[in-house]
């Protein structure tokens, strides 16, 4: 399956980031037929909880969860991550192998320097996988846009997706990252994402997004240009001014 073409990848910079930012939207895609594939680009062997090898445990139950057909970790460096060409040859090459039409990255700018930096990482390596020159014994492959979610900055969406039905499930996803998230029973030190409060917020950002478009929850992203609109009476259903 390491090989399998896929029609979304999603990049986060650690081990459960994207399916914070869009595990919903992954499980509503899986749910339509589509095959998505996860690509973690460092071990999070930073985090102040668990273990890279714990992480790498939890993160592969999560994709199962999701129905992922693979999940793949890079060693980018977590807490620096790395943005040098050899690094960028490393993206290149996982979009030359699983071709997306579309690929989901970290938005660009945030709080953790390493999601700043996976995003523009992402961003750009997806740009330079077109590029026939640039050699990696591989077919050119160019994606069609990449979609950016959010992690602790919030922006405006440029679109949401409705993830009612997925709720339930997405949580189910997170709830496999026992060393990082709420877990009563666990005796690690505390951080922020091991609160109650933080499962609370990721909620509550569903319940946010969603209500923007008329549904209880969904997922909002942010594109460089905008969507095209088939039929705008069905973009705005169920809604009124
Ligand atoms: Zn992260």
């Amino acid at each position: 399956m390491k090989n399998a073409k896929v029609d979304y990848l999603f990049f986060g910079a650690h081990p459960d980031d994207a399916e914070i930012g869009c595990g919903g939207t992954m499980l509503d895609s899986v749910a339509n037929g589509k095959k998505i594939g996860l690509v973690d680009l460092t071990r999070g062997e930073m985090g102040t909880r668990g273990t890279a090898e714990t992480r790498l445990r939890e993160s592969l139950a999560a994709a199962r969860v999701l129905g992922a057909l693979f999940r793949v970790q890079l060693d980018l460096g977590d807490g620096n991550l790395r943005t040098g060409r050899e690094e960028e040859l490393d993206v290149i090459s996982v979009i030359r192998k699983h071709r997306p039409s579309i690929v989901f990255a970290p938005f660009p700018d945030d709080r953790h320097p390493d999601h700043t930096r996976a995003g523009q990482l992402v961003t750009e390596a997806s740009f330079y996988a077109g590029l026939a020159k640039i050699d990696t014994d591989q077919a050119p492959h160019r994606p069609q846009t990449v979609v950016y979610y959010m992690q602790n900055y919030v922006n405006q969406p440029t679109f949401v997706v409705d993830t009612t039905a997925q709720q339930k499930t997405k949580m189910d996803a997170l709830r496999c990252y026992k060393s990082q998230f709420y877990n009563p029973k666990s005796k690690e030190r505390m951080t922020a994402i091991a609160k109650k409060s933080f499962i609370d917020m990721i909620e509550a950002r569903a319940r946010h997004f969603g209500a923007m478009i008329g549904a209880e929850f969904g997922e909002g992203f942010v594109t460089k240009l905008p969507p095209r609109v088939d039929d705008v009476t069905a973009a705005f259903r169920g809604r009124e001014v």
